[in-house]
């Protein structure tokens, strides 16, 4: 049997003020088992007796604390076996124990609530923070297409094709090179990077290979990313990608997974 629907159930049983087929329907459910109705009843009688000491004089404390201890001890050994609870029967004698009572379901209800209505607004708040990760990669690769589309219409760029090496030789690349502009590398089966890593991608011309951006590839071994311009538009001989430390490298130094032909 599901908790659910004896959640409300449970705090007004607790301050004795449940009767009728509801009663007979919660002792059932506790009957039954139920942790999460024992808790409350637990936390009831705790708060009770607090409220009790520091309430109007009137609610005769030992009473309702005495009630409920004796509730959950009438209620406990049901669940390990034979005996059925005894139905109990707890007046609640006076009219400040009543009203001392419903501010008490009230408090208890409502922080019940608040609780969860504190738990899904961290949920949704969560929801949103990862919708809005996802929008900014989405966004990041319609530029990355929208910008390369913008550069392939420059006579002056080049499209230069990278083959896998070494540990990925399934993976392939384009890179769409301006020499002024700079470019985009798209790669395709490039497998993940492991965790802590990234690929570096390299512009290699007369010096030494020069780093020119970090990136992941996506779940379908896809990946862009925009490759930064030579300093005074130098020409670029080779491109090539390694597989570094996700913060990156100055100088190449794992295992290289993709190159242009030179
Ligand atoms: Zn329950």
């Amino acid at each position: 049997m599901t908790h659910e629907p004896y959640d409300t159930l449970a705090a007004t049983y607790a301050v004795g003020a449940l009767d009728g087929q509801e009663r007979a329907d919660f002792e059932r459910h506790l009957a039954d088992g139920c942790d999460v109705c024992e808790a409350i009843l637990r936390e009831s009688a705790e708060a009770l007796a607090a409220l009790a000491r520091s309430g109007p004089p009137m609610v005769p404390p030992p009473a309702v604390k005495e009630e409920l201890m004796r509730r959950l001890a009438a209620t406990t050994p049901a669940r390990r076996g034979a005996a059925r609870p005894r139905p109990l029967v707890w007046a609640v004698g006076t009219a400040a124990a009543v009203i001392a009572a419903a501010a008490f379901i009230g408090t208890y209800v409502a922080a019940r609530y608040e609780a969860q209505l504190g738990v899904m607004a961290r949920e949704s708040a969560a929801l949103r923070a990862k919708v809005e990760r996802e929008m900014a990669v989405l966004r990041e690769q319609t530029d990355v297409y929208a910008n390369a589309a913008d550069l392939l219409r420059d006579p002056q760029t080049q499209i230069v094709t990278l083959r896998g090496l070494g540990p990925s030789p399934e993976a392939t690349g384009r890179v769409v090179w301006h020499p002024v502009k700079g470019g985009y590398v798209f790669v395709a089966n490039l497998p993940a990077a492991p965790p802590g890593m990234a690929y570096e991608i390299w512009t290699i011309g007369d010096g030494a290979p020069r780093p020119a951006g970090l990136f992941q590839v996506d779940p379908s071994k896809r990946g862009a990313h925009r490759i930064d311009p030579v300093e005074g538009g130098k020409p670029v001989k080779v491109f090539a990608v390694t597989l570094e430390t996700s913060t990156g490298v100055p100088t190449p130094q794992g295992p290289m997974v993709l190159a242009s032909a030179k």
